[in-house]
């Protein structure tokens, strides 16, 4: 069973304070899971986690990582702009853009922060818009099927990510030759996955490449980013990923493959997102509305512009009825916002105890890709962010989205400026 990690009680006095929707965030789940990682990875000197801060954009939530050990990766200008207020330092900020603007890679370089080349184009680039930095990291695709056994994973062949191998090589050939000192190597390879298994195989294929270029071209990569892609069980029944398990994974495909190749002083990195978050954040909504035509609808305050998972991917994300745990679950249900869009469902055909209007309706895992997918079709408003502290208070870590805020794109217009 999956059991929200706060009470129907407690949830009501938030609520009584803070109108719903809201996401709400555990911060003891957040720092424990953080600290879990931490410990799968001891063994490896220079690991660090940098946390893909798209996932889930909230300053307050990046501090308590940073306070974890974790630094950031980001994508975008805004995320190095964030990830720079929160205080993460150069080193503390990977940069795993694609399709790359001027100035985001103007701004990388400022902040020192590690930059990740998306592709061997880039090399001169960001030779011509910044500069080159000593240390650099490439983005590898080897192309194909990724599988585990007999499990086809993903599809990097049709992914427009990273390098190919022979451009790989390339790349590090001339980025010597450029200067840079220090190398890394990066790889993302399948998404949500939810097997021990695949950061041992990914790290295998990304190791045995690290000893061809160190045969080859007498360079050896300092770090290997091993990136996102750790899944969570968003279905009750479903057993989750052991991080313990895949960090020993890893180390021993390290020290099989690494270390007698005389490469035993990489780093590994990882940039989880989901992982890291996903299970400790919900999305809090309040039943407003009971339909009944040829299905039976539940209608509430929140829609899919809170939480695009479920309209976009079909995703499951599991829903409590506050206080209903324990009662038969038996009743059908398709569990709807209110978009002018049919797909704007949170369930559909989801067996959950009889609903009432006003029962608080508590949506798992959106920790992750959650709030940061959230847009405003149909003039909907981003709702606010709650943190729910260790010592059991409650912080506002974002506020509610107001009318002005939706109109400020239109100031120059004074069209809205009576609006609050
Ligand atoms: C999205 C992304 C991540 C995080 O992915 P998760 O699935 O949330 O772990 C990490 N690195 C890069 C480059 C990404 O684009």
């Amino acid at each position: 069973m999956k059991k929200p990690f706060v009470s129907k009680e407690k949830l009501e006095e938030i609520a009584a304070q803070y109108p719903t929707p809201f996401y709400l965030y555990d911060e003891k789940g957040m720092r424990d899971n953080a600290k879990k990682v931490e410990q799968a990875f001891a063994w490896n000197k220079g690991f660090k986690e940098y946390f893909a801060v798209k996932a889930t954009p909230t300053p307050r939530l990046l501090k308590i990582l940073k306070e974890e050990g974790c630094g950031t990766d980001c994508s975008s200008y805004t995320e190095l702009l964030m990830s720079d207020a929160c205080g993460f330092k150069g080193s503390e900020i990977m940069f795993s853009s694609n399709v790359t603007p001027a100035e985001d890679f103007q701004l990388a370089k400022q902040l020192g922060v590690i930059i990740n080349l998306d592709d061997i184009t880039h090399i001169d680039f960001l030779e011509q818009v910044a500069g080159i930095p000593e240390t650099i990291c490439c983005r590898y695709n080897p192309g194909g099927h990724f599988a585990i056994a007999n499990d086809i994973m993903d599809n990097p062949g049709d992914a427009k990510y990273g390098m190919t191998k022979k451009q790989l090589f390339e790349a590090y050939k001339i980025l010597q030759a450029k200067g840079v000192k220090h190398f890394g190597m990066h790889a993302f390879l399948a998404s949500n996955t939810v097997t021990n298994k695949y950061y041992p195989e990914l790290a295998r294929t990304m190791f045995q490449v690290a000893v061809e270029i160190k045969e080859q071209l007498g360079i050896g990569v300092e770090f290997i980013n091993l990136s996102g892609g750790v899944g969570i069980p968003y279905k009750p029944q479903q057993p989750g990923n052991d991080i313990l398990a895949i960090g020993a994974g890893v180390q021993k495909v390290y020290e099989e493959v690494l270390t007698p190749a005389g490469l035993g002083n990489v780093a590994i990195f990882t940039e989880m997102g989901r992982f890291m978050m996903g299970p400790y954040g919900a999305l809090v909504t309040r039943a407003i509305h009971a339909k009944h035509i040829y299905k039976e609808y539940i209608g509430c305050d929140a829609c899919a512009a809170n939480l695009m998972r479920p309209a976009m991917y079909g995703s499951y994300h599991h829903i409590t009825v506050m206080g209903k745990e324990n009662a038969r679950h038996d009743h059908k249900y398709d569990v709807t916002g209110g978009l002018c869009e049919n797909n704007d469902k949170f369930a559909i055909d989801r067996m959950l105890p009889k609903i009432d209007n006003g029962d608080l309706l508590f949506i798992h895992d959106a920790g992750a890709h959650g709030f940061a997918m959230g847009y405003n079709y149909n003039g909907k408003l981003h709702c606010a962010e709650l943190l729910l502290r260790e010592d059991g208070s409650v912080e506002m870590i974002r506020r509610a989205e107001t009318p002005a805020d939706y109109f400020a794109t239109f100031d120059f217009t004074g069209l809205f400026k009576n609006i609050k």
